[in-house]
């Protein structure tokens, strides 16, 4: 099985969510993919502004409602490119998400409190919707895939919303995925469960460390993060026009340089893949 991990950048847009899909379906010609998607661009920073918002006791309407609105759009946008999509079951899908997150930063509101374990379920709402688009999207392009929930299958320990993954659990959970199955195996990013059952993040920028994750547990061939750079450069490109990029590193030259900062790879990436050898691409979707 061979890994491929989405990140927002390569979900911005209901063109790039497409060929992503389409991405995801040619390799599934030859191997079976694992496939693990983050949110939407920019949709869990957005979630975390509806939180703070919620917090300070100020009216939260209009940011609900944009953050509704731009979901429709791309399933609008998908369904014109995709006319065997199933929109009408997404815009329902996405009513009910949009009701929980209204729920949610009422409650919010009205206590001025928000727990971890409130926390933890609101940011993780752009994952939960961005899988059942990926789904459905696949499906519509006559893909074989099956949709798994990550709690059922990455364990943490500690923080709700930087959980400390438990490695023996993904070694027996991800067990009857390794041999069989469906061709295409979808997990969002980002989320998992702590040992009593409530919903835990890994963190920002964790849907890396999912892929991983997946990546150790079905000890999987190739582990690739699709983004919109070209690999590993000595700096961050955006920031420094003349970065190098680095054609090949170690999975201790990875770790170092993602723990000092290169946003690409969130810090705790490398371990799990270390641990089987499993070799890493960085990949841009957009080249
Ligand atoms: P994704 O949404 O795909 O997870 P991220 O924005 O989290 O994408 O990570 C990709 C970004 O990481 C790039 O656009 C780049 O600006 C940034 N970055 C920071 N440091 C590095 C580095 N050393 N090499 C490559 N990219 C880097
Ligand atoms: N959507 C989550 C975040 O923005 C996880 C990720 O993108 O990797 O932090
Ligand atoms: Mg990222």
């Amino acid at each position: 099985m061979q890994i491929m991990k989405f990140g927002g950048t390569s979900l911005a847009d209901a063109e790039r969510i497409v060929q992503t899909a389409e991405l995801v379906a040619e390799r599934a010609r030859t191997c079976r993919v694992g496939l693990v998607v983050s949110a939407l661009a920019g949709v869990t920073n957005f979630l975390v502004e509806c939180r703070d918002t919620a917090l300070a006791n100020e009216d939260v309407t209009a940011r609900v409602g944009r953050f509704r609105d731009h979901h429709v759009r791309e399933i609008e946008r998908i369904a014109q490119r995709l006319p065997g999509l199933d929109e009408h079951g997404l815009r329902r899908m996405l009513s009910a998400q949009v009701s929980l997150l209204e729920g949610w930063l009422d409650g919010v509101q009205k206590l001025a409190v928000c727990p971890d374990s409130v926390s933890a379920r609101l940011l993780a709402l752009g994952e939960q919707v961005s899988v059942r688009i990926m789904e459905q999207v696949l499906l519509a392009l006559g893909q074989d895939v099956l949709q798994i929930d990550s709690s059922d299958y990455v364990i943490t320990r500690g923080s709700l919303l930087e959980g400390t993954p438990i490695l023996s659990e993904l070694d027996t959970r991800f067990a009857a995925l390794r041999q069989s199955g469906a061709r295409i195996v979808l997990m969002p990013g980002f989320i998992g469960r702590d040992e009593q059952g409530a919903m835990s993040l890994l963190g920002r920028n964790g849907s890396d460390y999912s892929a991983a994750l997946m990546a150790y547990g079905v000890k999987a061939e190739l582990c690739e993060i699709w983004t919109d750079v070209d690999g590993v450069y000595s700096a961050d490109p955006r920031r420094v026009p003349d970065a190098q990029l680095i054609p090949e590193m170690s999975y201790e030259e990875a770790m170092e340089l993602s723990f000092f900062g290169a946003k690409v790879l969130h810090p705790k990436t490398i371990a799990p893949i270390a641990m089987h050898r499993i070799p890493t691409l960085i990949r841009n979707t957009l080249n």
